[in-house]
């Protein structure tokens, strides 16, 4: 009976240690993914504009609003869209935004999984003698020309 105890003391003991080693790369990959972009904050500022604005709208058409008050404050919320929608332009993703998303992600699986670095499996050429230089050098090692 004895032995028995110690025995499942001993499992829980473990089981308590060992519980972060499984539960700790979930929580990294949590944070990672909860990492909010520049493009992120612009999206949801552009729902919240949107939002405003048809809140403006709703309650001028329940005669919650003077027209001065109304026109005002819709000017305001129309100009706060328009400065996000020109930094969404800046980031290339207000149309096309799944376009731009797909091609990050392609972009990022050609660095991560192509061994080659760069994409010139040409060989560089001498202009003088025709020689195969090495990339980033200055001068051609066979004949000397200034690359
Ligand atoms: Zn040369």
């Amino acid at each position: 009976m004895f032995w028995i105890l110690c025995a499942a003391l001993a499992a829980l003991a473990a089981a308590y240690v060992l519980r972060p080693l499984f539960t700790e790369p979930k929580a990294a990959l949590d944070i990672d993914l909860l990492a909010e972009t520049e493009l992120d904050r612009l999206l949801d500022r552009k729902t919240v504009i949107y939002h405003n604005l048809k809140d403006l709208e709703f309650e001028y058409a329940m005669g919650k609003l003077s027209d001065a008050d109304f026109h005002r404050l819709e000017t305001d919320h129309k100009n706060d869209a328009a400065i996000i929608l020109g930094k969404l332009d800046q980031l290339g993703a207000s149309e096309g935004l799944d376009d731009s998303i797909e091609k990050e992600i392609a972009s990022r699986k050609d660095k991560l999984f192509s061994p080659r670095p760069g994409r010139a499996p040409e060989a560089l050429r001498c202009p003088s003698c025709g020689a195969e230089v090495i990339a980033g050098k200055k001068f051609c090692a066979d004949c000397g020309q200034r690359l």
